[in-house]
């Protein structure tokens, strides 16, 4: 008897991008890793992807990444709509992962942020705009890419460990680690304001690399010792009121959590 030869398909895990309040720059960062993304659609279905793609799918994905903060009612409804949708969902980048910039204003009284913002346009046609807060404060995340923007190497290595089953690895390291390991001179000793001891590094230590000083792009370290932190840069002779600012940079709420714990549990 003839043997008759299915082909059998085997069905690709279904990758997507989307995008809430930010500046693409995330998204960016995934497209500059081309070769890697064009080596890769043997394995997987990019099925949405706004920036390159016309036609974007908006169900069952198997990893999703999602950039931006939460920062509209309309982001919100997005990403409860994804997260609904997506096995794995990545918080990609410093807004999705911490708020980065646009949480600055939880510092801030948000009538003087519109009125600087949006001091030409009536009240009543003004965005109505929520504070800025990460994915994490409204749905579960699954793994963070952190950064601004993230570092393209890191982002194609996560998704080839998930494309393979890996679970993929937090780096929980401080910028100093791979500052270190460089023998860099450091730059607290040059008398210039690096934030490195507390913060996530990851990055390679890019900024003190070319001597310029972190301000904590990939977030503060789960553990940082923010007290002996600040204790340490106020000796050293920089002004408390710039190395707030520098910490809030990115990490806001992270700051502010810090600062509303009880005088005890702060370490
Ligand atoms: S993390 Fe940085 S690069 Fe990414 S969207 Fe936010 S501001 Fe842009
Ligand atoms: S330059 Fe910054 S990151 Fe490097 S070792 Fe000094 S404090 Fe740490
Ligand atoms: S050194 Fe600091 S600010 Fe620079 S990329 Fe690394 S974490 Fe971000």
């Amino acid at each position: 008897m003839k043997k008759t030869k299915k082909a059998s398909k085997a069905k690709k895990p279904r990758v997507g991008i989307q995008s809430i309040t930010g500046c693409a720059g995330c998204q960016l960062s995934l497209y500059f890793i081309e070769d890697v993304l064009l080596e890769l659609f043997d394995k997987i279905e990019l099925v949405a992807a706004p920036m390159i793609k016309g036609k974007n799918e908006e169900e069952n994905y198997d990893i999703l990444f999602v950039e931006g903060s939460v920062s509209s009612k309309e982001d919100l409804e997005n990403l409860l709509k994804w997260r609904k949708q997506a096995k794995f969902l990545i918080a990609l980048g410093a807004c999705a992962s911490h708020g980065c910039m646009q949480s600055m204003k939880h510092m801030m009284h948000e009538e003087e942020v519109e009125a600087a913002v949006y001091n030409k346009f009536p009240s009543d046609k003004r965005l109505k705009p929520i504070t800025a807060v990460p994915l994490h404060k409204h749905v579960q995340v699954d793994f963070y890419i952190p950064g601004c923007p993230p570092d393209k190497e890191e982002i194609e290595r996560v998704l080839k460990w998930l494309l393979q089953g890996i679970k993929p690895r937090v780096y929980d390291k401080a910028v100093c680690h791979e500052c270190s390991l460089k023998e860099n001179y450091c730059l607290l000793d040059q008398g210039i304001e690096c934030l490195g001891p507390l913060m996530n590094g990851g990055c390679k230590a890019l900024c003190p690399d070319y001597n310029h000083p972190c301000t904590g792009c990939r977030g503060m370290l789960d553990d940082a010792n923010l007290k002996s932190g600040k204790e340490i840069l106020r000796d050293k002779g920089f002004d408390p009121d710039l190395m707030i600012k520098r910490m809030t940079k990115y990490n806001t709420l992270q700051f502010m959590e810090f600062e509303s714990k009880p005088k005890e549990e702060k370490k």
